[in-house]
């Protein structure tokens, strides 16, 4: 008998009759002879609907309000398959992050988890019961209620997993799975068996919307297996696991995309100590994530410096940084919120030469200009011009033959 921990998307509990479709698979698991804990996400389009209100109700609403006001969905859906699977027979007791406790830090919005009091559902799987906890939200160490940031109940499931010593985390979506690219995107894209950390971890920062990056950061770090599976089929999903020698075959396992990027150039910067940290200072302590930075050799002592930040970054961080211009004696700042961030990854590359050409010859076969290139041992991104993000993707995604499986 092992344990097993399901993580459902709003997608698959959007309503009534898909929280039924839940609870049959749940106890499909259950009946097989696994203890289950299952972390639900709000129904689909509720965490938006809550943040719409908050928004209503003041401009800059107050974290703790807001954090323990959007934490609510998901207390909706627990409950409801709580109630579902007593109803259909079976032990089964919801639990909100508070109950618990999963401990986080302070950090309203994007707080991180500290740690999990597994006593409780212990106790309770014990008792044959299924476990149903709220993901998204935890409570910091004066019981406020925190969350984890948005798409943050993959983390929650992980990191629950970690916590049981769980034999395995599936985590149900409305996909089947992770995919070469974005299959909405290209047709060909074709969904992988397997996938290392590594890679998963890059192509969610890089933009891929299948997994919390935490989530997988977490999974790597305590080594949990993650299987990425729809909710609706009973189609084989894909495997997030430790790298092996198969996938070291594949020089380029996926392309993403981003396009909630937006480009800031400060523009005649003076080149001396201390102005690339009179620029970003601010920006760190307004919690504004910067992605790409380049700064050119300078000429006559002058040089121009480029980043990016998230498009809902972009009026704050500009603000922040035009001051800082005005302070450094810079020019002036030029910003561009109609770029995107197109990737490949895979940790072939480690031990491929000509990937970074090969990307670049590519784009520029399609005439495509590439603003800025940064990159890792495992990822090379360019920012583009958003128009550009479909015909990028195609395009790589032809030039590296991701259609074909390789080992
Ligand atoms: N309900 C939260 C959100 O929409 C958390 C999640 O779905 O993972 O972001
Ligand atoms: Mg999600």
């Amino acid at each position: 008998m092992g344990l097993v921990v399901q993580k459902y998307g709003g997608t698959s509990v959007a309503d009534l009759e898909r929280i039924e479709n839940v609870a049959r698979r749940v106890i499909k698991e259950k009946e097989s002879g696994n203890d289950v804990v299952v972390v639900l996400s709000a129904m689909a389009g509720e965490t938006d609907r809550l943040i719409n209100l908050a928004q209503q109700a003041a401009a800059d609403p107050d974290p703790r309000e807001y954090d323990a006001l959007i934490s609510t969905g998901e207390q909706v859906t627990v409950t409801l398959l709580a109630m579902m699977l007593k109803r259909l027979g079976y032990r089964a007791r919801s639990f909100l992050g508070h109950q618990i406790k999963i401990n986080t830090d302070r950090a309203f919005k994007k707080a991180r988890i500290v740690k999990i009091d597994t006593r409780k559902i212990r106790e309770e799987l014990k008792k044959g019961a299924i476990i149903v906890v709220a993901g998204f939200q935890g409570v910091d160490e004066e019981n406020n209620i925190t969350t984890l940031g948005r798409g943050g109940s993959d983390t929650s499931a992980v990191a629950l997993a970690a916590a049981l010593k769980a034999d395995v985390c599936e985590i149900y979506t409305d996909v089947d799975g992770v995919y070469t690219t974005d299959p909405n995107i290209y047709d060909k894209a074709r969904r992988l068996d397997k996938i290392s950390y590594d890679e998963m971890l890059e192509m969610a920062r890089a933009g891929a919307k299948v997994l919390h990056p935490r989530s997988v950061e977490l999974a790597k770090k305590f080594e949990v297996p993650v299987y990425v599976k729809s909710s609706f089929s009973d189609a084989n999903g894909t495997l997030v696991t430790k790298e092996d020698k198969d996938m070291e075959k594949e020089v380029v396992s996926g392309v993403t995309y981003d396009r909630d990027q937006a480009k800031i150039t400060v523009v005649n910067v003076p080149d001396r100590p201390g102005i690339a940290a009179r620029l970003f200072t601010p920006l760190a302590e307004h919690n504004i994530m910067v992605d790409m930075i380049i700064q050119n050799a300078s000429v006559d002592s002058l040089t121009d410096l480029t980043f990016t930040v998230s498009r809902k970054d972009v009026k704050q961080a500009s603000i922040l940084v035009q001051d800082a211009a005005k302070d450094i004696g810079a020019a002036n700042v030029v910003i561009d919120d109609s770029v995107a961030k197109i990737s490949i990854i895979g940790v072939g590359m480690v031990s491929h030469s000509g990937v970074a050409a090969k990307m670049f010859t590519t784009l520029a076969k399609e005439g495509i200009n590439i603003e800025m290139i940064s990159t890792s041992e495992i990822k090379i991104s360019c920012v583009v011009k958003a128009k550009y993000t479909e015909l990028a993707v195609m395009v790589l995604h032809d030039a590296f033959e991701l259609e074909k499986q390789k080992s």
